[in-house]
């Protein structure tokens, strides 16, 4: 199997080549922001409780989020391989989610990581907001989601470092660019 986790600050441009990854490899996309906004679709209980956290930027709670993809990852019948986006967040989570592949018999192969300076992913965001109406996207909810990236998140890149399985990208280009720096670091695999 061919497991990789797509890593990023907000707005860095993980949903739209997770997209590209799934065509390219038929790889199941598992998103924890999708399947977040995918509970406050339906009212779930569980969704009302996360869109008060994530509307401030913060992060909702481990168990939440990796018993979310814990039932995705069980239920998933002979899959080619999973692309996680946007989890793992800390480092929790990565442990987490380690043991559920072990328990598997797999392992994450590759985290690709994109690399976006502070001011461009603000621009980007806010853009979003407009075009797309996500009610996180707006100043200080950014600017939160970017601090707490930067205290909570950033240690996950050192967990894949040490593991020797982190790769950095520059995440500024066209996505077509962008997208074959990419495919150049999963041919290694
Ligand atoms: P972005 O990366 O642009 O912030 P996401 O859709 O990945 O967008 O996440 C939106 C929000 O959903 C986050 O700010 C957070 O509140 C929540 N969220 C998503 N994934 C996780 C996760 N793995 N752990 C905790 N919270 C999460």
């Amino acid at each position: 199997m061919l497991n990789i986790v797509l890593f990023g600050p907000p707005g860095s441009g993980k949903g739209t080549q997770a997209e590209n990854i799934i065509g390219k490899y038929g790889l199941k996309h598992l998103s924890t922001g999708d399947l977040l906004r995918a509970e406050i679709a339906g009212q779930t209980e569980l969704g009302m409780k996360a869109k008060k956290i994530m509307d401030k930027g913060e992060l909702v709670p481990d168990e939440i989020v990796v018993g979310m993809i814990e039932k995705r990852i069980v239920s998933e019948k002979d899959p080619e391989g999973f692309i996680f986006d946007g989890f793992p967040r800390t480092v929790k989570q990565a442990r987490a989610l380690d043991e559920m592949l072990a328990s598997q018999n797999t392992s994450i192969s590759l985290m690709i990581s994109l690399d976006v300076d502070r001011e461009e992913l603000i621009n980007r965001l806010i853009k979003r907001g407009k075009d797309q109406g996500r009610s996180d996207d707006n100043l200080e909810t950014i600017e939160n989601r970017i601090r707490v990236y930067e205290e909570q998140t950033t240690p996950v890149m050192n967990y894949y470092e040490q593991q020797g399985k982190a790769r950095k990208i520059n995440g500024i280009g066209s996505i077509e660019e962008i997208f074959i720096h990419i495919v150049n670091v999963m041919n290694e695999k």
